[in-house]
This record gives structure tokens, C-alpha cells and sequence, in this order.
């Protein structure tokens, strides 16, 4: 058994109205509070922006739930109208930050570049980076998916300093699984976490390898979430639509093996 933290992180994306993501987290909530099973497993829930703050609030009282944004500036403050910095995030209370999704990197055009000041913005400011990577579904016909995961791992990542690295969160997300209703096999999940760890032992040591925690996240579901969670270097999930169902959701935590 390893020591690395599992995890089951919500991206609400762009949904909800205020009260509605109150309402959903406050079920999640609910059904945590009554069933103690997997109190240890991290529940993070990304709500939109303007949300931040008051889903802190209400998640307290539950062990181990901590609050994200979906994504921060790869700028420090100033004159960037419509932006958010890792600073603000910071201070209503968000632990944990999502950089480099691929609807990020694919519509709004986020490089390499970009995707490494903000990871290296989040950490400045005490957030933990949770690090979207994965290839689309061409990369992976033309069989380059352990290139392109590569590169987008080196490339915004390891220039990091050890204690910085140790502080990120992977998620492996295929571009083909988002959203689509297709999951990667447990055999393809596990065949590119382990590479992953492997790059990472390569460039950090065993003790830092065997302690990050790699997500699956792509059409991630409480149907599949068990057999996915039990790969032994996939320590958990970054789940879409069907964080937005707090039953679902819940049902996902509770899918981790005891
Ligand atoms: C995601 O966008 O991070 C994601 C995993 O989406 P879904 O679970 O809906 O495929």
C-alpha cells in the first residue's frame, strides 16, 4: 500500500447558479456526513469563481474537503481585465487550483509557457496545482501519446525545485475520454501513470515519484471509478459530469478499496 494521498476532485466547469452549487454541495455533505467510509480520501470540488468563497465556508465540518479553482492568471496583478490572480484565489480560502485543462489549453489557447507561470504563480502563492495532461485522440492514432504526455510534464514542471514539485497533483486526462462517454481502459490508464511516475523518478527520486498522487480524469463515473482505482499508480479521479450529481459523486468517493 502507498502512502499517497487519494483524491476525487469535482470540476463543476461552467455550471450551477449560486444556489444551486450551495445546494449541491451542501447534499455532498450530507451523504459524506452519514457514511464515514473513505473519510480519509481528499474531496476537492472546483466551483466557478465567483463561488469560491462561500463553498469554503460551507464545506466545512467535513474531514479532508478543500476548495479549487479551475483555473488563475499567468499574471501576478495589474491591468488584465476579466482575469484572476493565484493571489485572490488564495485568499477566499481555495487550496488547490486546476491549470493546463485541455478546454483551456485547446479553446483558449494556453502554450506550455503559459500553463509553467501559472503553476509557478499557485505555488508562490500557497496553492497546490492540480496538472492537467493527456493527448487527443490523433496523438494517440498516431501512437505519441507517451511524447506529448512527456513534453507537457517536462516542459511545465520540472523546473521546479523537489519541495516545489512535491507540492503539484497529476491528473492524466485524455482529450478523447473528456466529456465523450469514453474511459480509457484500466490497461491504458495504468500503462501511462506508470510512465508518468516513471519521468518523474527519473527527474526526482523514488521518495517523490512514489509520493504524487497521478488522477484519472475522462468520462470518470461511479461505474467505472472502482475498477479504474484500483490500478496501482492511478491514486484517484478528476471528475466532470458526474461531479455535478451529488449522489454520483459521492458514490465515487465511497469507490476507492478499502
Ligand atoms: C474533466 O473535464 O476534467 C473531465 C474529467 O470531464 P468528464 O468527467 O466529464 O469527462
Amino acid at each position: 500500500m502507498s502512502n499517497r494521498k487519494k483524491i476525487v476532485a469535482g470540476n463543476w466547469k461552467m455550471n450551477k447558479t449560486y444556489s444551486e452549487a450551495i445546494t449541491l454541495l451542501y447534499e455532498v455533505k450530507d451523504i459524506l456526513f452519514k457514511s464515514k467510509k473513505n473519510d480519509g480520501v481528499l474531496k476537492i470540488i472546483a466551483p466557478p469563481f465567483p463561488y469560491l468563497h462561500d463553498l469554503h465556508e460551507a464545506s466545512k465540518g467535513i474531514r479532508n474537503i478543500y476548495i479549487a479553482a479551475q483555473n488563475c492568471s499567468s499574471e501576478e496583478a495589474g491591468a488584465f481585465t476579466g482575469e484572476v490572480s493565484a493571489s485572490m484565489i488564495k485568499s477566499v480560502g481555495a487550496n488547490y487550483v486546476i491549470i493546463g485543462h485541455s478546454e483551456r489549453r485547446i479553446y483558449f489557447k494556453e502554450t506550455h509557457q503559459d500553463v509553467r507561470k501559472k503553476v509557478d504563480l499557485a505555488l508562490k502563492h500557497h496553492l497546490s496545482p492540480i496538472f492537467c495532461i493527456g493527448e487527443s485522440a490523433e496523438d494517440r492514432k498516431e501512437n505519441e501519446q507517451f511524447e506529448v504526455v512527456g513534453s507537457q510534464l517536462t516542459d511545465s514542471l520540472f523546473h521546479l525545485e523537489p519541495t516545489e514539485f512535491s507540492k503539484v497533483v497529476i491528473a492524466y486526462e485524455p482529450v478523447w475520454a473528456i466529456g465523450t462517454g469514453i474511459t480509457a481502459t484500466t490497461a491504458q490508464a495504468q500503462e501511462i501513470h506508470l510512465f508518468i511516475r516513471s519521468l518523474i523518478e527519473k527527474k526526482y527520486g523514488k521518495e517523490i515519484s512514489g509520493s504524487t498522487s497521478i488522477l484519472y480524469g475522462g468520462s470518470c463515473n461511479a461505474k467505472n471509478a472502482t475498477e479504474l482505482f484500483l490500478c496501482p499508480d492511478v491514486d484517484g479521479g478528476l471528475i466532470g459530469g458526474a461531479s455535478l450529481k451529488a449522489a454520483e459523486f459521492s458514490e465515487i468517493i465511497h469507490s476507492f478499496p478499502q
